[in-house]
């Protein structure tokens, strides 16, 4: 099975073989470059698109490592990128792989240098709202975040360039990342997959770029990602920077 999806001016072509060598597996089989063209067209198109050297590929293994695949070939043909993945299916999300090193400046950076972190639609703003509760209990009234949802799976970008303050599990925010972005300014991101954190503490990161894919671990009523501010330890609406 191949898929072709475009992103600006990118196409990515997921093929997914399962044991079997399919039509596209043949295809990106017979286009496949020798290790050095690789490299070397990796970087003319990284250069061209103007991303960092080689994120297309990395995004890509990292996803598919999230997911237990094998990344088997990942290749760059001038504004081509073909990803083939061993060893799964269904688990591997296609949208994230079509996403994977989509330069930031495309997902509508502002002035300030600040990205939209989901592709997904705002499904609860920043404040008071009405409780929301299940067989455990109920959220507070006080929604302290702007919730996205793309989406199990789905991408979660970097809202600022920065250093990752912390990854890990963050009790009823499930899996979270913390993003560092210096002036006293701390985003995160709340109830990523299991092994969907694709940073470490420490990783600098640029605006835009790929840290986590969406999920519903900790107190989270379906997949979203719970995004945060922090100015100097204080929780504030995200959406003040990122409007
Ligand atoms: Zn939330």
């Amino acid at each position: 099975m191949s898929v072709i999806m475009s992103v600006g001016t990118m196409a990515v072509v997921s093929t997914m073989a399962l044991g079997v060598v399919t039509a596209g597996g043949a295809a990106v089989t017979a286009q496949r470059l020798s290790a050095a063209a690789d490299a070397a067209a990796l970087a003319a198109a990284d250069s061209a698109l103007g991303f960092a050297p080689g994120v297309p590929c990395d995004n890509a293994a990292r996803i598919a490592a999230a997911h237990g695949a094998v990344l088997a070939e990942c290749t760059v043909d001038e504004t081509t990128v073909r990803v083939s993945v061993n060893d799964t299916f269904a688990g591997f999300p296609i949208a994230a792989a079509a996403r994977a090193g989509a330069p930031a400046g495309s997902l509508g950076m502002n002035a300030a240098g600040w990205v939209r972190p989901s592709d997904g639609e705002i499904t609860s703003p920043y404040g008071e709202r009405e409780a929301q509760c299940d067989a455990s209990g109920c959220a507070s009234t006080m929604h302290e975040g702007v919730d996205f949802a793309a989406g199990c799976g789905a991408p979660i970008y970097a809202a600022r360039s920065g250093t990752i303050a912390s990854a890990g599990d963050a009790g009823g925010y499930g899996n979270q990342v913390r993003i560092d972005h210096g002036d006293g300014l701390v985003t995160g991101y709340a109830h990523i997959q299991n092994n969907g954190i694709l940073v470490n503490s420490g990783d600098v990161v640029t605006s835009g770029q790929l840290i986590a894919l969406e999920g519903d671990t900790g107190r989270a009523f379906g997949c979203h990602v719970h995004v945060t501010l922090e100015q100097n330890g204080a929780l504030i609406d995200p959406m003040s920077v990122l409007g």
